[in-house]
């Protein structure tokens, strides 16, 4: 079911993981950005939108990650994007002919890998790196690429409407995940990439993250506050006091904390690489 955020932007949230597929209005057909990751709430997605007599005009994914690269072909053949960085990190994901059973295998969880479509996984189209605005008949939508959870990701500022579509930042149920494999200094472009949201916080009316609940304008500011504590604690090898992971949790009990112990082993090791890349 589609819930309205803002003016002319709705969301659609998966039971995996709180994901939200974000719907934008445009003057010819809607944006869907990060579409969801279920086969059967694509579904329902696409069947709510021809329903309201929408067709789909655009998708972008925010960043190469398996659950923000989804497409069921009942949504239709529009251009899906995503920035330059992002859509050559899926190229060469993808590249050998075993990388989606390794996927299915490795990345998605064996209760929902059977209702995961991935047919048309990670069809995307790069937008060259100085592109500012979604190539779209709608409502200016800026593109904030930054160097944080995953190569080429990217935050969405639909300008019109104050809405932030965050992509896998600012989540109020998960923890910073850094990248800690594709950059060579992890942690000083997560702090970078919160420093660019933060800049455009007094835009913003409406948060929407791509895995928790959507915020108002105190949130965003709230929710950098936070995950910047989060990352100076992996930065200083101290016990973060966040609750995301701490013993009042609500979401990922199970493996969140795990996730938590990788990262501080992750950047123990790079540092006793001397801080090079591996
Ligand atoms: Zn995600």
């Amino acid at each position: 079911m589609l819930r309205r955020v803002a003016d002319g932007v709705l969301i659609h949230e998966s039971e995996f993981c709180q994901s939200n597929a974000v719907v934008v209005h445009g003057r010819a057909g809607v944006l869907l950005i990060d579409p969801g990751v279920l086969g059967h709430e694509m579904a329902c997605l696409a069947n709510d939108l021809s329903e309201s007599g929408q067709t789909v005009a655009a998708g972008f994914s925010t960043h190469p990650h398996w659950d923000h690269l989804l497409w069921p072909a009942g949504l239709g053949a529009a251009p899906r994007y995503g920035t330059a960085r992002c859509a050559d990190t899926v190229r060469d994901r993808l590249s050998d002919a075993g990388a989606k059973a390794r996927i299915a295998e490795q990345l998605i969880p064996p209760d929902i890998a059977g209702q995961v479509p991935l047919d048309l996984l990670g069809l995307i189209t790069g937008l060259p790196a100085e592109t500012a605005r979604i190539p779209w008949d709608g409502p200016q939508i800026r593109i904030l690429e930054h160097q944080a959870h995953a190569p080429g990701h990217a935050a969405l500022l639909i300008e019109e409407r104050g809405v932030l579509v965050a992509g896998d930042m600012l989540s109020d149920v998960l923890i910073p995940m850094l990248d800690l494999n594709g950059t060579a200094d992890p942690i000083g472009d997560y702090l970078a990439a919160l420093r660019l949201l933060e800049g455009v916080a007094g835009e913003v009316d409406v948060l929407v993250p791509g895995h928790g609940s959507t915020g108002g304008a105190d949130q965003v500011r709230a929710r950098i506050d936070q995950d910047r504590a989060y990352v100076h604690a992996l930065r200083d090898a101290h016990a973060p006091s966040d609750p995301r992971v701490g013993p009042s949790a609500t979401y990922g009990k199970d493996w969140l904390p795990g996730v938590h112990a990788r990262q501080l082993e992750g950047l123990a090791q790079r540092s006793e690489r001397g801080g090079t890349p591996g």
